[in-house]
């Protein structure tokens, strides 16, 4: 459906869990989430509520967290979210580090594509950002992946101090295997407040320096706003999301269903619809899809990271909260 503004929004992301495996400093740096079942949706709520939106016309989910793989029964899941009447397409983003082990589980479930979330190379670096060690784990994911033929795109934040001496090495993984690298801005969310991003723009320009033949390409790779780079040599493509410094929210497509049952129409801002207690309390399915239908008309025009009027109305809960 459309929203007030005439966007068709067709994809959302379901965050599965805010709980995670890793603690990635500028997302979940130290503390557990309490382990309280009750605050979180269960499969079966998930479900209803993405039937409700696959019959407003959004066809496509992203099963994301926290790290959706450590919730028991995620394979299954997708599996009956695939099978939903309307639903074309269910991806996951994922830390890889159980990649290996699930994948023959997520391809036996219909899943169209695979985002891994992947900061470093070094191993001690890994250990550094994200608090463990397992950068083997990631590659093999990655690698395995691949290998089975399903869409990968590598996730990668560029960050001032820590990885932005091996921006060039990330890309050069879409010459290693046949799979997408994307740089994506640090958001100021959560602890993403506490360190410095390098701006998409900056990072295709060193990309561009060390490969002049890099040509930009229209071609639609995904469901997001990244743009593309085809560099020759390279299996994948090499992406750039300008999330903070070249607003794309005139094209924006997407909600957001939290864990705990909020749909957010823009990651941007604290509000949200409480779906969790329009479930509990007993609402019908014609309920539920009215509150769907005047949550995604209502959509923001525009997020206001970074100005200061508008701070009241941002976020508070980091990125694993949301659903990154
Ligand atoms: N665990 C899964 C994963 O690693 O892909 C899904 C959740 S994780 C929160 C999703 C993505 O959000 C990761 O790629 C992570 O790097 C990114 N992320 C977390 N905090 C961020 C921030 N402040 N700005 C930009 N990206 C962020």
């Amino acid at each position: 459906m459309k929203d007030q503004l005439g966007r068709e929004i067709n994809y959302m992301r379901v965050s599965i869990t805010e709980r995670c495996n890793l603690r990635c400093r500028y997302c979940i740096p130290s503390d557990t989430p309490e382990l309280d079942f009750e605050r979180i949706l269960t499969y079966e709520e998930i479900l209803k509520l993405c039937a409700c939106a696959a019959k407003l016309g959004i066809s496509r989910f992203k099963v994301t967290g926290g790290e959706p793989l450590i919730r028991r029964g995620c394979t299954d899941f997708i599996k009956r979210l695939k099978q939903l009447p309307g639903v074309e397409q269910v991806t996951i983003t994922t830390n890889g580090t159980t990649l290996e082990k699930h994948l023959p589980a997520l391809l036996e479930a219909g899943i169209n594509g695979i985002n891994v979330s992947l900061d470093t190379l070094d191993a001690e670096r890994f250990h550094d950002i994200t608090g463990f060690y397992g950068l083997e784990k990631v590659l093999a994911g990655i690698e395995a992946a691949a290998e089975a033929g399903i869409p990968v795109k590598i996730n990668c934040v560029p960050l001032k101090g820590w990885n932005d001496d091996e921006l060039i090495s990330l890309a050069e993984l879409a010459a290693k295997w046949p799979v997408d690298v994307r740089f994506i801005e640090l958001m100021p969310i959560g602890h993403g407040r506490e360190y410095a991003g390098i701006q998409a723009g900056d990072v295709e320009k060193i990309i561009k320096t060390k490969y002049p033949g890099a040509v930009p390409t229209d071609e639609r790779r995904g469901n997001g706003p990244a743009r593309y780079l085809r560099i020759p040599g390279f299996y994948g493509c090499v992406g750039f999301i300008d999330a903070i410094h070249e607003k794309f929210c005139s094209k924006c497509n997407r909600v957001r269903l939290t864990s705990t049952g909020t749909m957010k129409p823009c990651l941007f801002y604290k509000s949200g619809t409480d779906f969790r207690s329009l479930l509990r309390e007993g609402a019908d399915e014609e309920q539920l899809l009215s509150a769907m239908k005047e949550t995604i008309r209502g959509k923001f025009q525009e997020h206001h990271f970074y100005e200061k009027e508008w701070e009241n109305q941002g976020e508070e809960k980091r990125m694993s909260q949301i659903g990154g």
